[in-house]
């Protein structure tokens, strides 16, 4: 589904207080730079917030998208894991590592498909 984006709005702030990246669902830790991306699509009025890593890894997929597939539809926030996963093992793997780093946990079925394999802990 496609929806309408009426109003967006971007910037780059620094986090007064903890926040969760809405992508590797990591923590955003209070005096780190994080990329919020404000918005009205369709009626309903949004906010995302993603670290540095997520930002980037969703810039660099979304090019590669882009020029394999020019009329595909943009990655939705929130939903970059699931693009991630059936992107590339090396792409997967930055995006795990950045989760763990955030204190996140992954199911062993994503680590298995890491770059290499699993991690070991
Ligand atoms: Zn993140």
């Amino acid at each position: 589904m496609s929806e309408q984006v009426r109003a967006y709005y971007y910037s780059n702030p620094t986090a007064r207080k903890d926040h969760e990246c809405c992508e590797c669902e990591g923590t955003i830790l209070r005096g780190e730079r994080y990329h919020k991306h404000w918005g009205v699509w369709d009626i309903e009025i949004m906010a995302f917030k993603r670290c540095k890593t997520c930002e980037e890894i969703a810039n660099e997929l979304e090019q590669e998208r882009l020029e394999k597939w020019p009329d595909a539809d943009p990655i939705c926030f929130g939903e970059l894991m699931d693009h991630v996963v059936e992107a590339s093992p090396v792409l997967l793997t930055r995006f795990i590592g950045n989760g763990i780093s955030r204190g996140q946990t992954f199911p062993q079925w994503m680590l298995d498909k890491t770059t290499p394999p699993a991690f070991a802990f």
